[in-house]
């Protein structure tokens, strides 16, 4: 069910908002808001709330789940060919061939064997969608991502297998600082030579946009709590 109140102005507002957000961020540290993209996250919301976003302009969206989202996208992307999709959830190497499939950019390579995997599928498929590397920069245990300390031979190495390495993507831990997390991920960056950077969500991408966020990850602040029940 599409709520009542979320109709096109609704979008269209929430999307204003979030606009004038980064605008005044990016600004404050002399970057131009242009260059920063917002990837309205779609998980748990409906085709229908899609459509109103692709209604009023907006083309980025970002899924965690590989079968989520093909159940929509599959659909609207023949419907509206210039849709990009991002994987922004953890991949297993068993959905490679969908992902490689369906998405236009992968934010979650993370270990050498998806790379592997990733690599294969890209080559028998002749899709090559750009992947960004996720890392794990507060080295949580249970948290995906390679460690800091591996991150760049493990860009060199997918450098050199003739990966289409594009950027870096982080989660900062729930209970810290994120701008800590942010420097630390822009610092990355500029090491190993990659200016897009993915950070930053509902609760943080004005902190994520004056750290350099290329790409922030919203979902929330754009359709309101998410229902996991559904
Ligand atoms: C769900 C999710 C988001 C969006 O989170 P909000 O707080 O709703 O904006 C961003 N990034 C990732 C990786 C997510 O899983």
């Amino acid at each position: 069910m599409v709520d009542a109140k979320k109709n096109d102005t609704y979008f269209k507002e929430q999307l204003e908002v979030i606009s004038e957000r980064i605008e005044v961020s990016a600004q404050s540290v002399g970057r131009n808001p242009h260059e920063i993209n917002i990837i309205a996250v779609t998980k748990t919301r409906s085709i229908a709330e899609i459509e109103k976003l692709i209604s009023v302009n907006h083309r980025i969206f970002g899924e965690n789940r590989v079968q989520e989202a093909q159940g929509k996208f599959l659909k609207l992307k023949e419907r509206f060919p210039n849709l990009e999709l991002h994987l922004i959830g953890h991949l297993q190497t068993n959905k490679a061939k969908d992902a490689i499939a369906l998405f236009d950019v992968i934010e979650t390579l993370d270990r050498p064997k998806l790379a592997k995997v990733l690599l294969k599928e890209m080559e028998k498929q002749d899709r090559w969608p750009r992947c960004f590397i996720q890392v794990n920069t507060g080295a949580e245990e249970q948290k995906a991502g390679v460690l800091p300390a591996e991150a760049p031979a493990f860009v060199e190495d997918c450098r050199k297998m003739g990966l289409p390495i594009e950027g870096l993507m982080c989660i900062p831990p729930v209970d810290e600082d994120p701008a800590i997390h942010f420097a630390f991920l822009r610092e990355l960056g500029r090491r190993v030579g990659l200016e897009q950077l993915s950070m930053g969500m509902s609760g943080d991408y004005e902190i994520a946009v004056r750290f350099g966020a290329t790409h922030v990850r919203i979902g929330t602040a754009l359709f309101g709590p998410r229902d996991y029940s559904v």
